[in-house]
């Protein structure tokens, strides 16, 4: 049984081959959906973001540079998604930007206000601006997706100013959800445990979050990305029609554990 056939839909933040995006986008293809991708521009992001999309299963994909922090960028993206799917039923929303300057135990109080700021537009207030462009292309409702992490609710040390922009995401999944239920579309966000990619490895200290994750867990081990991509498909689907405003852990249960 496929639970995705027939759905089209945007993943946002493909950097490279470990991306969770690529990972969730080569699921939701397993379960037949089709997908269409948003990268940062750049030549060199552009080539690194195909080479894993095509590597993950998707021949000649349908792809836009789209820097999330721009609303000409978004609202040309989504515009040519129109163009290209009519009508979109997902959208997951995988991307997230700090300064790595200020990712490192010890340096939240240090944080500029500037860096703040980016952290905030680019990982968080972006999950809004895409909501209302894909609202407008999803006239028979939908699903939306967005990624966070437990250093949203407590203090990882290094995760800082990330921790903020994360809190600040999965407030933004409840008000959505509120908002456009109405119109069908459910807003849900996933809180993945740690995983090895560009983004994770430039928060300082995160070898010791893995060790520990490993030894604490109730599963006493770290997840895949795999994991995440089952959890989006779920999340996604039909399945979870009654699931809107929650953010669902895969974490090997790391959350609720109070060592
Ligand atoms: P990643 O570096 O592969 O993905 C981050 C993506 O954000 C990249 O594709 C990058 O190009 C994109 N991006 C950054 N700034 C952008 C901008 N201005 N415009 C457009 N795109 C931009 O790392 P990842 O770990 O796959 O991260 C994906 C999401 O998962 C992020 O929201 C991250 O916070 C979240 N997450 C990651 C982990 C982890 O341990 N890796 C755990 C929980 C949640």
């Amino acid at each position: 049984m496929s639970l995705l056939a027939g759905r089209k839909g945007l993943v946002f933040g493909v950097a490279n081959d470990r991306s969770i995006a690529c990972h969730v986008a080569a699921a939701l293809s397993g379960q037949g959906a089709v997908c269409g991708f948003a990268h940062l521009p750049g030549e060199k992001n552009e080539r690194r973001a195909r080479k894993a999309i095509e590597e993950a299963g998707f021949t000649d994909p349908w792809m836009a540079a789209c820097d999330v922090s721009s609303d000409e960028d978004l609202d040309r993206t989504f515009a040519a998604a129109r163009e290209k799917f009519d009508a979109i039923d997902f959208l997951v929303h995988s991307v997230a930007f700090a300064d790595r300057a200020w990712l490192k135990p010890g340096m939240f109080a240090e944080t500029p206000r500037d860096a703040f700021l980016q952290a905030i537009d680019i990982s968080a207030y972006s999950l809004v601006a895409m909501a209302k462009r894909a609202k407008a292309i999803m006239p028979a409702g939908g699903s939306i997706v967005a990624m966070t992490y437990y250093g949203s609710e407590k203090a990882v040390p290094g995760y800082n100013v990330m921790g903020v922009a994360k809190a600040a995401l999965e407030a933004n999944c409840r008000y959505l959800a509120a908002e456009l239920g109405a119109s069908g579309i459910r807003v849900n966000t996933i809180s993945a445990g740690p995983l090895r990619t560009l983004s994770s490895m430039a928060v300082g200290g995160i070898d010791e979050i893995f060790d520990w994750v490993a030894r604490k867990s109730p599963l006493q081990r770290n997840i895949t990305a795999d994991e995440v991509g089952k959890l989006a498909v779920f999340l996604l689907s039909d399945l979870a029609s009654g699931v809107t405003a929650q953010n669902v852990f895969v974490d090997a249960g790391y959350s609720s554990i109070g060592l």
